[in-house]
């Protein structure tokens, strides 16, 4: 397409006087113009393209620009652009039975949302409603999204301005780089960590907890993929105590992890799935939960007391049919999981070998963290002004990074050629010489 550097700078004029931004300091902005985009590139008005690697907010899983999915809004636009929740639509029931058929056999319906935090509200509801309980349990390194319940759930700092929901307690979950534990393998660090989890049942009175919520693997705390025994070890936890498992895959699921859902690559089934991002790659906002048959069948002869103008929206619909048909097709899954295994997980490792500052590498598929570290001893995380460095390095050399903490994350889209992750590794390489390390 023509690009105009006027419309560019019109764009951020318009931006900085008008726009309000998420989690931010308004006065502090610059932010970068994004024209278009194509697979894992995306450019400005001048034309100067950058390598995504951050899926945006790492949920661009099938890439920018896909053909399938920007054919499907169009066709389903002209036909019906948008529909009550109460009437039946073709899109929507197509696509909550590829979601269903790719969850698996337990689980029986799909309620739509308009995006992740109100999937998160949704299955919290149909938790505490099915089992007439009233605590949700969930761990301090998370984040589930900005609303009422999903914000109070979250672990990180961003649920302290918010606290208004009531009945949240938090634990911690397995983190064995920076173990609360005193673990020094992946099994005592499971194993301390699951202790943990039950004596925090039985503190807080195992009959007023309605679910434990976790990210299955906790992404913007850091790519915490759970040690083995962990999850399987908190669904017989659950099941002891008759407490529901919901597992939030918001952002793990749909390829990000180099599976359909993240949790299949563990010994565990939830109750409850959340998804969103990957599941449409953003191309529309959508989001839902994946219910089992147990619980979709409480409210079989029951009334639901929630619902949503855009439930099931035909757009949404009609662009998550297209993904996953797209992704089948493409092997783009398959993709996703090779990547992680023969590119990004040794090539990050060789980068760890070369750069002191690099403490950890750790991850799976296109779902990987570099934990940068002023000293390796002692694992004290580097400040934000090293992050902000290497922030701008990146950028300069046309990569566009995801950093979170003391963390650069590596979040190509799940499309990620394997000349692209090679030109994505140099150019963390060069940007991790700038910063010293
Ligand atoms: N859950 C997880 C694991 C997430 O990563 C996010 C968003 O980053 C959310 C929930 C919230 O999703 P949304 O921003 O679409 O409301």
């Amino acid at each position: 397409a023509d690009l105009d550097p006027a419309d560019g700078a019109r764009a951020y004029e318009l931006d900085r006087e008008h726009v309000f931004h998420s989690w931010s300091v308004q006065s502090a902005l610059k932010p970068l113009v994004i024209a278009g985009g194509k697979g894992t590139t995306v450019w400005d008005y001048d034309g100067t393209e950058y390598l995504d690697f951050s899926s945006q907010l790492v949920n661009v899983n099938i890439g920018h620009g896909h053909p399938a999915l920007v054919e499907a809004i169009q066709r389903q636009a002209g036909q019906l652009a948008t529909v009550a929740p109460a009437h039946a639509n073709l899109a929507r029931g197509e696509a909550a039975k590829r979601i269903l058929e790719k969850a698996g056999p337990s689980f029986r319906r799909v309620f739509f949302t308009n995006g992740g935090a109100d999937a998160i509200e949704n299955a919290i509801r149909m938790a505490r409603l099915s089992t007439g309980r009233d605590k949700v349990l969930s761990t301090y390194r998370s984040y589930h999204g900005n609303t009422g319940a999903a914000i109070v759930s979250t672990g990180d700092w961003r649920r302290i301005p918010n606290e208004y929901a009531r009945g949240h307690v938090h634990f911690f979950g397995p983190f064995l780089y920076r173990s609360e534990f005193w673990a020094e393998t992946p099994e005592q660090e499971s194993e301390r960590a699951l202790q943990h989890l039950e004596r925090v049942i039985q503190a807080e009175g195992p009959a007023s907890i309605a679910a434990i919520l976790l990210e299955t693997v906790p992404g913007t705390a850091g790519i915490l993929v759970p040690p083995p025994g962990y999850l399987a070890g908190v669904r017989a936890i659950a099941d002891r105590y008759g407490i529901k498992l919901i597992l939030d895959e918001v952002m793990a699921g749909f390829g990000r992890t180099g599976e359909w859902f993240a949790f299949h690559a563990f010994d565990v089934v939830p109750d409850l799935i959340t998804f969103a991002k990957g599941s449409n790659s953003g191309y529309v906002p959508v989001g839902g939960v994946v219910m089992s048959e147990e619980i979709s069948d409480a409210f079989e002869d029951r009334m639901f007391p929630g619902g949503l103008t855009y439930s099931g929206h035909p757009l949404g619909a009609a662009s998550i049919v297209a993904s996953i048909d797209a992704m089948e097709r493409e092997g783009i899954v398959a993709n996703a999981k090779r990547i992680g295994e023969d590119v990004l997980g040794p090539g990050l490792a060789g980068l760890a070998e070369k750069h002191e500052v690099i403490g950890e590498v750790r991850g799976l598929g296109v779902f990987w963290a570099l934990d940068l570290v002023a000293d390796r001893a002692t694992r004290e995380p580097v400040g934000a002004g090293e992050i902000a460095t290497l922030k701008s390095e990146l950028t300069a050399r046309g990569l566009l990074p995801f950093t979170a903490d003391n963390r650069l994350h590596v979040v190509p889209p799940c499309v990620v050629t394997d000349d692209e992750a090679a030109r994505g590794l140099q150019l963390i390489d060069e940007a991790l010489s700038v910063l010293g390390g």
